[in-house]
């Protein structure tokens, strides 16, 4: 796999747990405790019901393609230059909240649509951000 420059995320107190289990590998969706939903992202109220009482679930890591598209100029300056070229993806996670990320991996010009996905942690300064590659499971059969 050729080298990924990930740009560090900003933290915030709704994110910080976030981030903090992606740097010890795992990928924690937020769960409102009222309507019991999964979302993503981290925020201080349910997207769903309004509710504050908030918590953690562990998701697999797993998904599917909704959509992608590779981007080979920078909209957002000098920084985003050394980013070129990448492909943002959404991905719909196993546990059902829908996740912009980025695919990484040799092979990413080969994603089709509804194409399983799996999480890979990216280094980024002192975060790891959670990126996804092709599962290597199901490369041929979408
Ligand atoms: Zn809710």
């Amino acid at each position: 796999m050729t080298s990924i420059k990930a740009i560090a995320p900003t933290r915030t107190v709704d994110s910080e747990f976030f981030w903090d289990s992606c740097r010890d590998g795992r990928l924690m969706l937020p769960r409102c405790m009222d309507c019991q939903r999964l979302f993503y992202y981290p925020r201080n109220a349910c997207p769903h019901c309004g509710s504050q009482k908030l918590g953690w679930h562990e998701a697999s890591g797993k998904g599917t393609v909704h959509s992608f598209t590779h981007v080979h100029v920078s909209f957002y300056g000098p920084e985003w230059e050394q980013q070129l070229p990448y492909t943002p993806i959404l991905v719909d996670l196993a546990e059902g909240p829908r996740m912009l990320s980025r695919l990484v991996g040799d092979d990413r010009g080969e994603v089709r649509i509804g194409e399983h996905v799996e999480v890979v942690f990216v280094p980024a300064d002192k975060d790891r951000i959670p990126y996804f590659r092709r599962s290597q499971l199901t490369h041929g059969t979408v």
